[in-house]
């Protein structure tokens, strides 16, 4: 089983493991680097976030608060904002900057951003790519090359979603940044640490994306051999 493969450790579950814990790292010492430093003009991420859909005029998100560290999303079907209670009551650099890259999000579909519509067509399928590794093991142990091609599409559709996530999210913390500035929520000397939070929640995607896409080669080798 690829689990007791030393190629599948050396090659890809040690670089994803390092590349994820590297990302961990940025962003927790991001955070707690600028979630000490307050903006000037002092707003909350919650009112950076209302300020900004405001001034864009998008006016049918609403703001909710949602339990759990770093929680915070923006839910395009529902129209709901919720941020976590650090970031929505939070007045520093970082819980601004979170909820601003959360309202670039609702931005983002009210100007029908083309990655986003894509995204948001291929996540319906992503629940039945969870089946990707059961079926793509079961084709392996059968030897049923039907199977593993079934099971190498659907990982596929993984693999597609994660890069399809990174245009997405740099995206969403670009507009994040404009807004700050042009609303006059931060001023341009703190510019560099909302952005300095932002990559470093960027570098999570990267991390994942790549982490899928080694998965993806290997399996797909390991589908060649069994042929
Ligand atoms: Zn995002």
């Amino acid at each position: 089983m690829f689990l007791f493969d030393p190629r599948y450790m050396m090659l890809v579950a040690l670089p994803s493991m390092l590349l994820a814990l590297w990302a961990q790292f940025r962003v927790k010492s991001a955070m707690a680097r600028y979630s000490r430093v307050a903006s000037r003009r002092g707003l909350t991420g919650a009112e950076a976030a209302a300020e900004i859909l405001d001034t864009s005029g998008v006016n049918n998100v609403s703001i909710e608060v949602t339990n759990g560290w770093l929680s915070d999303h923006y839910d395009p079907s529902k129209h709901v904002l919720r941020l976590s209670p650090q970031v929505y009551s939070g007045r520093s650099l970082a819980s601004i900057g979170i909820a601003a890259h959360e309202a670039g999000h609702a931005l983002q579909q009210a100007a029908n951003y083309a990655p986003l519509v894509v995204r948001s067509s291929i996540v319906p399928l992503a629940a039945v790519s969870n089946l990707a590794l059961p079926i793509l093991i079961l084709g392996l142990v059968l030897g049923k090359l039907m199977l593993v091609n079934i099971g190498i599409l659907l990982f596929l559709v993984i693999v597609v979603l994660q890069f399809v996530n990174l245009p997405v999210e740099y995206n969403a913390s670009r507009r994040a940044r404009e807004a700050l500035l042009r609303c006059g929520i931060i001023a341009a000397g703190e510019e560099g640490g909302v952005k300095a939070v932002l990559n470093a929640a960027a570098l999570t995607y990267v991390a994942a994306a790549l982490g899928a896409l080694l998965q993806f080669f290997y399996f797909l080798g390991l589908a060649r051999r069994s042929d």
